[in-house]
């Protein structure tokens, strides 16, 4: 019997064999990963990536989900379960106790849906302080509309805050959509499988602090045009100057802003130092 899922802790089960395959394979799992499992929940994930890799570690913060799991994979001895908050576990400490594991170098997991946005962060760090080393890979079950900002285009709806600042940092992809009876209990949203390549962008920007307060003031307010979400940066003659200098429609909308022409356009703000004291 599976144990009551707990609503604080986000706890859906997944039962479709259909979504674990298409994790399984975005993975492009082989013997020499070390993946980071992040609330295996009942283990029905973690059963699938054990044979298949050199390690998973996995971080549960549900203590009695810890000892069931344990139990029934304690024959595993590829398998370290960590009891934690993955929002505050220092994972590579912890490691240093256990020398045959060696740090992760995937992430593969059907993360708790309350704490995705920390979670990204924790993985993939910030523009400013990126990750590093990076991983590999990232796999991620998340909700469908977080799937779709992460992989998001310029200029459409979904392309928020978000998608540039994970775009920055991963290549992001899509990979299938997972109904919300894929679970037990069902979620009140659908879900998608994203995989994350993270990279450093080329040529990063020459000041990721101030592109980073550049990208939340932009997208302060959706449906004004850029130029007035950033009119407390610049005066609206030279902002208009700078945007058709870049190519870019005076009246555009943050949204309609590849990460490149963010990246270009703090670069520019950057040179003439008119971000300079923000
Ligand atoms: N991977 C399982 C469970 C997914 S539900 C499956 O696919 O069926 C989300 C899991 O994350 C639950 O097991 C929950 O207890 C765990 N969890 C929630 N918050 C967490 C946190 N802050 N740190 C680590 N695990 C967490």
């Amino acid at each position: 019997m599976k144990p009551q899922p707990r609503k604080r802790f986000a706890q859906h089960w997944l039962q479709s064999q259909e979504a674990l395959n298409q994790i399984i394979r975005a993975a492009e799992l082989t013997e020499s990963d070390r993946v980071l499992e992040i609330g295996p929940g009942t283990g029905i994930l973690t059963r699938r990536l054990l044979p298949l890799v050199q390690s998973v570690i996995a971080v549960e913060i549900d203590r009695d989900l810890c000892t069931i799991l344990n139990k029934q994979l304690q024959t595993a001895d590829n398998f370290l379960l960590l009891q934690g908050d993955i929002l505050t576990l220092d994972v590579e400490a912890q490691l240093a106790e256990y020398p045959k594991f060696q740090k992760p170098n995937k992430v593969v997991a059907n993360i708790p849906y309350n704490i995705t946005g920390p979670i990204l962060e924790k993985l993939l760090g910030t523009i400013t302080a990126p990750t590093q080393p990076a991983f590999d890979l990232i796999v991620l079950l998340v909700q469908k509309e977080v799937a779709q900002r992460l992989n998001a285009k310029p200029g459409s709806k979904a392309f928020g805050a978000l998608s540039v600042q994970v775009q920055y940092l991963a290549n992001c992809e899509l990979i299938c959509h997972v109904p919300a009876q894929a679970f037990q209990p069902p979620p009140e949203v659908d879900s998608a499988v994203v995989r994350l390549r993270p990279r450093l962008w080329q040529p990063p920007a020459d000041n990721p602090r101030k592109l980073e307060i550049l990208i939340k003031l932009g997208f302060a307010s959706r449906r004004k045009m850029l130029r007035n979400n950033l009119k407390n940066v610049a005066e609206r003659e030279r902002l208009t100057q700078l945007l058709e200098l870049l190519k870019i429609n005076p009246s555009a909308r943050a949204e309609d802003l590849s990460v490149a022409e963010w990246v270009a356009l703090s670069n520019q703000l950057q040179k003439l130092e008119i971000i300079g004291e923000l």
